[in-house]
């Protein structure tokens, strides 16, 4: 079979629910990914930032392998050896007296908002069926009904309805909007990216995420956020909001928190918040399984013991640094933090993002635009100095091409 064969297939007997770019991948190893051909490529999407340990980790492959051939799941009808160890680890990893496990980012982000909701009536006070929870526009948490209740994007909402009610959209990076949308009293919960990542890597202002909580705490309200892209690593700290010194009344994460091996996610809050859903009101057939206990253990130690964080920082600075010295009339803004960075892009001629895209895929980086004019790139965190210099040339062979 080759490349069209693969491609054919997937079109002939998959939902037509995502346009991917046509390369067709095969094998991975850290930062680099290989197609059916054989082709080497630099992974700059590291699967929507889930892979930020390098494609099949050997530390947390072996975790996978080992624990796999032992139990994998036991549902949470009983207890399992494996859990426990889980739970001590990632509460203490990352500060919180609790961990609730899921899967999905989306439904570790829906399990926030349940657990918004059951705190605003058992522990804050209001009214059945009254609690709301604000939301900013060009959010995305996922795709379930819920969620994207509260998009503003079109493509994810239209003909989805009816939606769930409860929520309140402000724009984002706007405090006097938040200040004003916090003097409803039913107001439970703030949920915020502390970084866009979905709709083009729209860094705040500095100061937003500690203004926006310093208020949400005003108000009796809590600070939630989706850390599910940003989180582990990604921006050059553990989480986005570190770089302010905010600790979020609940923390959700995803993707990373598995190193791309399987889909773990997790929401952690302090007892006071966590403890008010009781047995038998949430959970996941699949949530806190062995297997993802130790491949979660596994993929935040790789975290730690290789500095991940700190390359990011570091790296992302070289890589904004480049892409800005790049001489093209189709660059109109490079921004992120850390290893999360987006150029916008002005097309050229009737070529877009995506001619762009596709031309790096000839020079052997992949990225995929979102929203059209928008390039994201999220390469593995374990990408070194020397490799991100030499994508970076292949990038601007890339643009060279539009001349
Ligand atoms: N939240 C954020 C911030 C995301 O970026 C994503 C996915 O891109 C999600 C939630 C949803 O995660 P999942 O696709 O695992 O459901």
């Amino acid at each position: 079979m080759n490349a069209h064969d693969y491609i054919e297939r997937e079109e002939k007997f998959g939902a037509h629910n995502y346009h991917p770019l046509p390369v067709v991948l095969d094998r991975g190893e850290g930062p680099f990914v290989w197609d059916v051909d054989g082709k080497r490529y630099y992974d700059f999407l590291s699967a929507y930032s889930a892979v930020n340990q390098g494609h099949c980790h050997p530390k947390i492959i072996k975790a996978l392998t080992d624990q796999a051939q032992k139990m994998t799941l036991t549902s949470r009808a009983f207890f399992n050896s494996c859990l426990g160890e889980y739970e001590e680890f990632v509460t203490t990893y990352f500060g919180y007296n609790k961990v609730l496990p899921m899967n999905s980012g989306a439904e570790a982000d829906e399990t926030a908002l349940k657990l918004c909701r059951k705190w605003a009536y058992k522990k804050k006070g209001i009214k059945e069926n009254q609690a709301k929870i604000i939301c900013c526009e060009g959010n995305f948490h996922g795709r379930t009904i819920t969620i994207i209740s509260m998009s503003t994007d079109p493509d994810a909402k239209n003909d989805f309805g009816p939606f769930t009610p409860g929520f309140i959209t402000i724009p984002y990076n706007d405090l006097p909007a938040l200040e004003k949308a916090l003097q409803d009293p039913d107001v439970a919960g703030f949920l915020v990216e502390p970084i866009q990542g979905e709709a083009g890597v729209f860094v705040p202002d500095e100061g937003y995420l500690k203004k926006a909580y310093d208020l949400c705490h005003k108000n009796n309200v809590l600070f939630i956020a989706d850390e599910v892209q940003t989180g582990i690593a990604r921006t050059g700290k553990l989480l986005a909001c570190d770089h302010e010194a905010v600790r979020p009344d609940i923390l959700i994460l995803g993707k990373a928190l598995s190193g791309g091996a399987m889909p773990i996610s997790a929401v952690l809050a302090d007892d006071d918040i966590m403890l008010t859903i009781l047995p038998g009101e949430h959970g996941s057939t699949f949530g806190g399984n062995p297997l993802a206990a130790k491949v979660a253990i596994a993929a935040l130690e790789v975290i730690k013991d290789e500095k991940l964080a700190e390359n990011a920082e570091k790296l992302g600075k070289v890589f904004r640094d480049e892409i800005k010295k790049i001489d093209s009339d189709m660059i109109d803004i490079v921004r992120g933090k850390g290893l999360l960075n987006a150029v916008v892009i002005k097309p050229k001629n009737g070529k877009t993002a995506w001619d762009v895209c596709l031309a790096m895929r000839d020079c052997g980086v992949l990225a995929k635009p979102t929203h059209d004019h928008i390039i994201r790139f999220a390469p593995p965190l374990v990408i070194t100095e020397e490799q991100i210099l030499d994508a970076v040339s292949k990038i601007k062979e890339a643009f060279k091409m539009f001349e």
